[in-house]
């Protein structure tokens, strides 16, 4: 039986993973090491010139790393993935690849903080320039396209707001126009969303968040849909051109067929030379954290809809934005794209703007005031004052995150405990 073939539940266990050869230890040891000894000068040779696979130096691979590899590609349905150091570095080295200076790539408005503040300053320095696109407007997308274009980003369930992005004609567009479409599919995980199947060509996880699960260790991932033929057109020379720093390879030749080019340019060519490694031992915890990633977001999901109804009642809360609220305008594509649930992250107004926000954030006693989501423990924060502070008021508004929001990332405790917290701090208000 294949790892395609499994259930969600066995690969999120198993994938990946064998008792150790040399031990027997039953858990992925962490492989605490810089480097690895080489067989002979044969050998040594064979795996610089690419000629054979093998471990050289934990900046580009390691074994406890490549079990974390194997397991999130098999969750997403991939053919190969990238762990490395951060979300950020994760989208760093997704888009390294792919674009030169002078180039461009689309992203949509409704993203993480930190991600529209690498987009548009420290990606500019690269002469990578991003352009906007607006949310689930399909034309706004269209219309950005051109020469220069080479990658749309968008975000599955989008960060902060309870939104849900419409992926299937985004990727269309993307087809048309011969470039990718990435999806960050944080706040989603695999269980609640699977962008492979809508027609996204590459996924990008901060596994910082739900698939570590407990908020212990930050990490990032890159997964391969090996469903883009990078030699259809001249766009993206990394791949399709033969490379000086490599041999002369030709990536996509060499590998296209496997499905994996894209990939190995990201591991060889952008980490090798960028160098934002995952630790061994982060990649352990987050490797145990994802054993129970269905669990959890199953149990995520159904406490924060327990809660946006709980708060969709209260006399003192104004709106809230939660896609699997019944009323929610997202709720047809929450049913399309998250059939096993809309996760925990989502956003609400208290009718006392802005003062109201900051006395429920100092009232909360349960919850943590944090900026992180995804952990088991429930959280808050109000993110025009931290996360999305660095935004314009702009583009806090059309991110989701305007003066008045406060978000919330409902942890795994007992329900009632977490709804009688916000009550009681809403009682204080
Ligand atoms: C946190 C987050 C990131 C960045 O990940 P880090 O691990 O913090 O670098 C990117 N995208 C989304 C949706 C996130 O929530």
């Amino acid at each position: 039986m294949s790892e395609t073939t499994k259930g969600f539940n066995t690969n999120a266990i198993h994938a990946g993973a064998k008792p150790d050869p040399t031990t027997g230890a039953r858990a992925t040891p962490i492989y605490q090491t810089a480097s690895y000894v080489f067989e002979d000068t044969d050998h040594a040779a064979n795996l610089f010139a690419g000629k054979a696979f093998g471990n050289i130096y934990t900046r580009i691979m390691n074994p406890t790393q490549a079990v974390l590899e194997e397991r999130v590609a098999a969750l997403e349905g991939g053919t190969a993935a990238l762990a490395v150091a951060s979300g950020h570095a994760a989208q760093l080295i997704a888009l390294h690849p792919l674009l030169s200076a002078g180039n461009e790539f689309i992203a949509s408005d409704k993203l993480y903080g930190g991600s529209i503040n690498q987009f548009t300053h420290s990606f500019k320095k690269f002469d990578w320039n991003v352009k906007w696109a607006s949310g689930n407007n399909i034309d706004s997308y269209k219309s950005l396209i051109n020469e220069k274009t080479r990658a749309i980003f968008v975000e599955s369930i989008a960060n902060p707001g309870g939104i849900i992005t419409d992926i299937e004609p985004i990727a269309r567009i993307a087809e048309d126009a011969g470039i990718p479409l990435i999806v960050d599919n944080t706040m989603a995980t695999p269980y609640l969303c699977k962008p492979f199947d809508f027609g996204a060509n590459i996924i990008v996880h901060s596994l910082t968040k739900f698939l570590g699960g407990q908020g212990n260790s930050v990490g990032g991932i890159i997964v391969d849909g090996g469903n883009f033929d990078w030699s259809k057109n001249d766009k993206f020379p990394d791949l399709s051109e033969p490379n000086p720093s490599y041999h002369g390879y030709k990536f996509h030749e060499t590998f296209g067929e496997m499905g994996i080019s894209y990939a190995i340019v990201c591991r060889f060519l952008a980490l090798r030379d960028l160098g934002p490694a995952i630790s061994p031992f982060n990649a352990f915890l987050i490797l145990n954290g994802i054993e129970t990633v269905a669990l959890r977001m199953k149990q995520h999901s159904e406490n924060a809809l327990k809660v946006a109804e709980y708060l969709q009642n209260h006399e003192k809360v104004d709106w809230v934005s939660y896609a699997g609220l019944n009323d929610s305008d997202y709720k047809s594509l929450a049913k399309k794209y998250c059939p096993n649930g809309t996760g925990a992250v989502f956003t609400f107004g208290l009718k006392g703007g802005y003062d109201a926000g900051v006395k429920l954030v100092n009232g909360v006693e349960m919850f943590s005031h944090l900026a992180n989501i995804g952990d088991a423990k429930s959280l808050i924060i109000h993110p025009a004052s931290t996360t999305h502070s660095q935004l314009t008021d702009e583009q806090q508004e059309a991110s989701g995150a305007g003066k008045d929001v406060v978000r919330l990332s409902i942890g795994i405790e007992d329900v009632s405990d977490i709804i009688g917290d916000l009550k009681q701090a809403l009682d204080a208000i």
